[in-house]
């Protein structure tokens, strides 16, 4: 069992480090800040919405967050929209080709040998349900 043990954890840096391009692809789509002003493109990129008019002040919503919007679906993002009058806001579950904020396995469970989906989020990308890889401990 050991030197199955120390085979995953090899086969485990191996794919660590062929996934640091996509890391930092990762992290940059996650981490930027808010435009100051509508007048200025997004600075995620330009693959959100325009913010649409608050119903309440008739201001209108920006994009101020992203983050992962799946466990399963790596390519899965979430977008939220806060509005710049007052403390409305939305988020919209967006579909990112090429750009997921982690790598997704099918693993087989147990005895019962039941195929499950089983998502690892890159180092440096936070994600609201799951932890990343760089903080998981290793009492799995
Ligand atoms: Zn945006
Ligand atoms: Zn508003």
């Amino acid at each position: 069992a050991a030197t199955g043990e120390s085979y995953n954890v090899a086969a485990r840096n191996l794919k660590a480090m062929k996934d640091m391009g996509a890391t930092r692809e990762a992290v940059l789509v996650q981490r930027w800040k808010p435009a100051d002003s509508f007048d200025v493109p997004c600075p995620c990129g330009g693959t959100c919405e325009p913010g649409e008019t608050c119903d309440h002040c008739h201001a209108r919503h920006r994009h101020v967050k992203r983050y992962p919007g799946s466990t399963t679906e790596v390519e899965t993002w979430a977008d939220r929209y806060e509005c710049t009058g007052c403390s409305s806001s939305y988020t919209l579950t967006i579909h990112l080709a090429g750009r997921p904020w982690g790598v997704a396995e099918t693993v087989v469970r147990g005895g019962s040998a039941e195929e499950i989906v089983q998502a690892t989020v890159f180092p440096g990308v936070i994600h609201p349900l799951l932890r990343s890889e760089a903080e998981t401990s290793s009492d799995e």
